[in-house]
């Protein structure tokens, strides 16, 4: 215990072994890259903030309220790069980590998959019971991708939409709904962010609407001529930024566990690329 009060402020090292724990590696998307982009290991760590993307607003917050620690779910190079110049937008970001003291590490797919992961996060902000993974890892510890469960009670998709428009977080998109909005609806399929590719799945999984983000106009047209399930297209920042808090509530847990104790932030930027909506009139 005598060891545990006197290093009460982690190292970097320290909270990775515990994002590792949380977003296990194995977990992750094979196209996917997640873990630490810039940080040293043995630095000190007071500050974490919390955000869903590596991007100018959240890197000027990081170092702004003297973070140690900028966690997002998106990596910063997807892609991967050969060179990062202070001149090249991504390049200034890390230059600028670096010389804040800043470290940034990213837990992405294997964050949507955890057990305390992303879909786990929209389902229950959905209030979701008897809630199964949408595409089952085969983890033991964590269920995968997707989630699928009922509502409390049935309701019409108008009804349900309202509550999704109420329970997620402002931004600037709202939420697009397809289907009969007096139908009646009650296994709700969720997914976060980007949620083409599991419209056969949720249909096979029996759910009466799918919310989900950034639907295109052919698949989810398509999709909608075969009827359920119905379609709430919301905003990719938003059903994935609520896995912002339950991480900040997990690590605190999992840090005070181990006897450290780190002030955390959920950062509070939009980051969609979107500032306006507006609805087109063509009046003269
Ligand atoms: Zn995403």
């Amino acid at each position: 215990m005598g060891n545990r009060t006197a290093c009460a402020v982690p190292s970097l090292g320290t909270i990775i072994n515990v994002l590792e724990n949380l977003y296990p590696a194995r977990l992750a998307e094979d196209w996917d890259r997640n873990g630490l982009i810039c940080g040293n290991l043995e630095a000190r760590v007071e500050r974490i903030l919390i955000a869903l993307d590596p991007v100018k607003e959240t890197v000027d917050e990081a170092l702004n309220s003297d973070s140690q620690l900028l966690l997002t779910h998106h990596p910063l190079y997807l892609r991967g790069t050969s060179f990062v110049p202070a001149s090249d937008p991504k390049g200034n970001l890390i230059h600028r980590l670096i010389r804040g003291g800043c470290a940034l590490f990213n837990a992405h797919t294997n964050a949507d998959s955890a057990a305390e992961g992303v879909a786990t996060a929209l389902a229950s902000r959905l209030e979701l019971e008897r809630v199964v993974p949408l595409v089952p890892s085969g983890d033991s510890t964590h269920p995968g991708l997707g989630r699928v469960g009922y509502l409390r009670y049935e309701m019409t998709l108008r009804e349900f939409a309202n509550i999704v428009a109420k329970f997620l977080p402002a931004g600037p998109n709202g939420v697009l709904i397809g289907g009969n909005l007096e139908d009646t609806v009650f296994r709700v399929a969720v997914s976060g962010g980007s949620g083409d590719s599991f419209l056969t799945t949720a249909r096979e999984a029996g759910a009466d609407v799918y919310v989900t983000a950034d639907l295109r106009h052919h698949p989810a047209l398509e999709h909608l001529q075969g009827g359920k399930p119905y379609l709430i297209n919301a905003s990719h920042w938003a059903t994935e930024s609520v896995w912002c808090d339950l991480a900040r509530d997990s690590i605190s847990r999992e840090l005070s566990n181990l006897g450290y104790e780190v002030e955390i932030e959920v950062s509070a930027k939009c980051t969609e690329p979107w500032d306006l909506w507006l609805p087109t009139t063509e009046s003269e």
